[in-house]
C-alpha cells in the first residue's frame, strides 16, 4: 500500500513489517514440516493397519476352519470304524448300539460342517474386505506420495522467499532513517515481532486502546513517526477506499 502524502520512512516502515511477516509465517510454516511428514506418516500407517486387520481376520478364520475340519475327519474315521464294526457284530443289542453311535458321529458332522459353511461365508467376506483394504492402502500411498511432493515444492517455495525477503529487507533498512530502524526493531523484538499498527477510528488495531484524539489526528497525517503510548508500535492511517490520503481539517490544530 502507498499513500501519495505518507512520509517515505513510514511507507517503509509499513514494508518492513510486511517483509518481517511474510518471514514470520514462512518460518513458521517451515517449523512445521517434520510435523506434517510425520502426520503424512501416520496416515499411511493407518491404511497399512487396517490391511493388517483384514488379513488378520481372514487368517484367524482360516485357522478356526481348519480346526473343525480336523474334527469332522476325527469323527469321519470313527465312523468308518464304527461301519466296520457294524459288517462284524454278532447281536441284535451290539448292532443297535453301534447304530446310535454311528447317528451320533453323522449328527456331529452334520453340525460341524454347518459351522464349516458359516465360516467360507465369512471368509468371503473378509477376503473382499482384504481386497478393499489392499486398495485403499495403494490409494493411499498415492495420495501421501502426492502430498509429500506438495510438502517439498511449498518447503522450496518457502525457503526461496526467505532468500527474496531477506534481500529485500537489506534494501529496505539502506534506506530508512537509522533511529527509525532502531525504533522499529526495538519495538518488534518486545512485542512479537509486530512493530507497525494501523490505527482505524481513533483506536490502535492491534492493542486495541484508544489514542488521544490530538494523536490520532496527527497519525491521520502520515507524515511522521508515531508511536502508539499503549503498546509502542508504530502507527499509521489507512485512508478509506476512495478517500483522498490527507489530515482531516481539525488535524490543522494539532502540534
Ligand atoms: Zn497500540
Amino acid at each position: 500500500m502507498t499513500y501519495p502524502a505518507m512520509l517515505p520512512d513510514l511507507s517503509r516502515v509499513i514494508a518492513l513489517q510486511k517483509l518481517d511477516t511474510t518471514a514470520h509465517d514462512a518460518q513458521r510454516r517451515l517449523a512445521d514440516e517434520p510435523e506434517r511428514a510425520k502426520a503424512l506418516d501416520a496416515r499411511l500407517e493407518v491404511a497399512k493397519e487396517r490391511l493388517a486387520e483384514a488379513k488378520a481376520n481372514l487368517a484367524a478364520n482360516q485357522a478356526k476352519r481348519r480346526e473343525i475340519e480336523k474334527d469332522v475327519a476325527v469323527h469321519q474315521s470313527r465312523l468308518s470304524k464304527f461301519r466296520d464294526q457294524a459288517m462284524a457284530v454278532k447281536t441284535n443289542q451290539e448292532y443297535h448300539a453301534i447304530q446310535k453311535e454311528m447317528g451320533f458321529a453323522q449328527t456331529e458332522i452334520k453340525s460341524l460342517e454347518d459351522r464349516i459353511l458359516e465360516f467360507m461365508l465369512e471368509a468371503d467376506e473378509q477376503n473382499a474386505a482384504v481386497k478393499r483394504a489392499d486398495k485403499a492402502l495403494a490409494e493411499e500411498q498415492k495420495a501421501v506420495e502426492a502430498d509429500r511432493r506438495a510438502l517439498a515444492a511449498e518447503s522450496e517455495t518457502l525457503r526461496t522467499s526467505l532468500v527474496e525477503v531477506a534481500a529485500e529487507r537489506a534494501r529496505l533498512t539502506a534506506t530508512l532513517d537509522p533511529h527509525v530502524l532502531a525504533t522499529f526493531e526495538r519495538v518488534a523484538k518486545g512485542r512479537s515481532g509486530i512493530a507497525v499498527a494501523e490505527a482505524r477510528d481513533a483506536i490502535c488495531t492491534i492493542c486495541h486502546v484508544r489514542l488521544r484524539p490530538q494523536v490520532f489526528n496527527n497519525v491521520r497525517k502520515n507524515d511522521s513517526i508515531i508511536q502508539c503510548d499503549s503498546c509502542q508500535r508504530i502507527l499509521y492511517f489507512a485512508p478509506p477506499e476512495g478517500a483522498p490520503a490527507q489530515a482531516s481539517d481539525n488535524a490543522t490544530h494539532a502540534v
